[in-house]
C-alpha cells in the first residue's frame, strides 16, 4: 500500500518535473511572479486539477500544456467505444412506466360521467371530464378547452394550416391571401415549431431569448412595423431548450401584441411543460388568458398542451384552447377531418390521473426520476467549466432541457468531436430557424432518457470536447 502510494507520488512528481522542464523553456526570461504562477498552473495541469483558470488568462504555453492533457483524455475516451445519446427530449422507461396502470384502467366500464359510451363516434371537443382535468393544466375554463389526439403538434400544425389556407375569420382573412407570411421565432427554440413554418412556407424571423422570455422590445417593434408577421411561437414555462419561465411582464406584453400587430396575428402558446417542475419552488407562469381578457385580445392567443410527458409520450392526449370564436371556427374545420377523437384514451386518462392533487403527485414522481440526471449534468458543468470562459449554460427548475452555449463558432465542432467518441448530441443549429445558429454556439442537452450512469459518462465526455474545442480554437487564433 505504502509502496504503491510512494510509487504514485514519484510518478506524479516525475511527470511534473518533466512537464516543468518543457514548460521552463517557454517561460525562460519571464518575471518571477509570472513564472511562479505559470509553474503553479503547470503543476495543477499535471495533477489534473488544472481547469480552474479563465481561458483568457492563459498564455500560449499554458494552453499547449492543457491541450496535450485534453488530447490524451479524448483519445482515452475514443478507446472506450462509447454509445451514449443526449439528443432525445423523451421520457425514460421508468417515467413512462409510472403510467402503466392506464392499460386495463377501464375494466370494461366504457361509460363517461354523462353516460356517453366512449367506444362510439362523436364528441368533437372531447369528454367533459377530460376537458375539466386538462383545462386545469392550462389554468383556463373547461368550456374553452378542446381535447385532441395523442399529439399537441398536430393541433398546432392544424391551427396554422387553417389560418393560412382557410382563415380564422372566413376566407378573406386567410394569411395565404398575401405574400409573404412571417412568424417570429424566439431562439434558441423548439426545432419542430420551426419545421412547421418551413414546411408551410412561412418565413421565420429569429428573435433573441432572454432570461425573462423572448426579447419583447424587438418583438413589439417588429409587429408594429411589419404586418406580414402573423404569428409568434412561445414555450412559456421551462422553455425548450433554455428552461426559462416567461416573466409576468413578458406575459402581459405578449397578451397586448394583438393591439399593435396586423389583423389575424396569433400567439402560439405551447405550454408543453406547464406542470413539469423539477423543484417545488419552480417559478410560476402568469396567466396569459387573464391578461388577454383585460386587454381584449382573446382572439390573438392559442394555447396548447399534452400528456406526452405526463403519461405515455406516444399514446397520451393533447389539448388546446382559444376564444369562443376561434374554437368554433376550428371545430368546423376539424369536423372535416374526424367524426371524433379517441375518447377511450381520454376516459382512461381521466380515471388514471383522477384529479389535480393526484396529477401533482404523479408529476412529483416524474421529477424524482429525472432530477438526479439534471443535477448530474449541472454539477459536472459547474465543477469542470465554471468561470473558465469556455461556455455558459442554463439551470432550469423544470422542463426537459439544459441549453449550453459554447464560445462563438464552436458548437458544430463540439458536436462533431463528441460524435467521434460515441456521444450523440442534438445537431448544432437545430435550435434556430432553418437550422442556422448565427453564432454557432448553442447546444441542447437532454438528460431525461439515458440512465443516470450514461448521463454521467456522456456529460463528462462532453466537457472534454468543449475544453478541447475551446483550447484548440484559442491556440489557432494565437498563431
Ligand atoms: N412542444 C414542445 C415545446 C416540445 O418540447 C414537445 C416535445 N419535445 C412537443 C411540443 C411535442 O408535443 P406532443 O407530443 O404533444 O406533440
Amino acid at each position: 500500500m505504502l509502496t504503491n502510494a510512494r510509487q504514485s507520488l514519484l510518478y506524479v512528481g516525475g511527470r511534473a518535473f518533466f512537464k516543468l522542464g518543457i514548460f521552463g523553456a517557454y517561460c525562460f526570461n519571464a518575471d518571477p511572479v509570472i513564472l511562479a504562477r505559470k509553474i503553479s498552473i503547470a503543476l495543477r495541469a499535471v495533477l489534473h486539477e488544472d481547469f480552474t483558470v479563465h481561458i483568457d488568462q492563459l498564455s500560449a504555453a499554458e494552453l499547449a500544456i492543457k491541450l496535450e492533457t485534453l488530447q490524451q483524455q479524448y483519445n482515452a475516451l475514443q478507446d472506450l467505444n462509447l454509445a451514449l445519446d443526449l439528443t432525445r427530449g423523451k421520457p425514460c422507461t421508468e417515467q413512462v412506466a409510472l403510467s402503466d396502470a392506464l392499460d386495463g384502467m377501464l375494466k370494461g366500464n366504457y361509460l363517461a360521467a354523462n353516460g356517453t359510451d366512449v367506444r362510439n363516434y362523436g364528441g368533437l371537443e372531447g369528454l367533459p371530464e377530460a376537458r375539466a382535468l386538462f383545462a386545469h393544466v392550462l389554468q383556463i375554463p373547461s368550456e374553452e378547452t378542446l381535447i385532441g389526439g395523442n399529439s399537441s403538434l398536430t393541433l398546432m400544425y392544424n391551427t396554422i394550416d387553417f389560418a393560412l389556407t382557410e382563415g380564422l375569420s372566413g376566407s378573406a382573412s386567410a394569411w395565404g391571401n398575401s405574400d409573404p407570411v412571417k412568424f417570429l421565432c424566439p431562439a434558441p427554440g423548439y426545432d419542430r415549431h420551426f419545421a412547421i413554418c418551413e414546411h408551410l412556407g412561412i418565413e421565420m424571423i429569429t428573435v433573441p431569448m432572454l432570461d425573462t422570455g423572448p426579447d419583447m422590445d424587438v418583438i413589439e417593434t417588429l409587429v408594429k412595423e411589419d404586418h406580414a408577421i402573423k404569428g409568434l411561437w412561445c414555450v412559456p414555462r421551462f422553455s425548450n431548450p433554455t428552461g426559462c419561465v416567461y416573466s409576468e411582464d413578458t406575459v402581459e406584453r405578449i397578451a397586448r401584441l394583438g393591439l399593435a400587430a396586423s389583423d389575424q396575428f396569433i400567439v402560439m402558446w405551447d405550454n408543453a411543460y406547464a406542470i413539469h417542475t423539477l423543484y417545488d419552488d419552480a417559478p410560476r407562469l402568469a396567466s396569459i388568458r387573464d391578461f388577454c381578457q383585460q386587454h381584449g385580445t382573446m382572439d390573438n392567443v392559442f394555447q396548447f398542451g399534452s400528456t406526452s410527458k405526463i403519461t405515455f409520450a406516444g399514446a397520451g392526449v393533447s389539448f388546446m384552447a382559444s376564444s369562443d370564436k376561434n374554437m368554433a371556427a376550428l371545430k368546423r374545420h376539424l369536423a372535416f377531418q374526424t367524426i371524433g377523437p379517441d375518447k377511450v384514451n381520454q376516459l382512461r386518462h381521466v380515471r388514471f390521473l383522477a384529479n389535480p392533487e393526484n396529477l401533482a403527485n404523479h408529476m412529483a414522481a416524474h421529477a424524482a426520476i429525472i432530477r438526479p440526471r439534471f443535477e448530474c449534468v449541472l454539477a459536472t458543468l459547474a465543477r469542470e467549466l465554471a468561470d473558465q470562459g469556455m461556455g455558459v449554460w442554463s439551470t432550469p427548475r423544470g422542463g426537459y432541457f439544459i441549453s449550453f452555449n459554447t464560445l462563438p463558432g464552436l458548437a458544430r465542432k463540439v458536436v462533431k468531436l463528441a460524435d467521434s467518441i460515441g456521444v450523440k448530441l442534438t445537431p448544432a443549429g437545430a435550435t434556430f430557424p432553418y437550422g442556422k445558429d448565427p453564432q454557432d454556439s448553442n447546444i441542447r442537452l437532454s438528460p431525461t432518457f439515458p440512465s443516470l450512469e450514461d448521463v454521467k459518462a456522456a456529460i463528462e465526455a462532453f466537457v472534454i470536447c468543449v475544453k478541447l474545442a475551446s483550447i484548440q480554437d484559442r491556440l489557432q487564433r494565437a498563431k
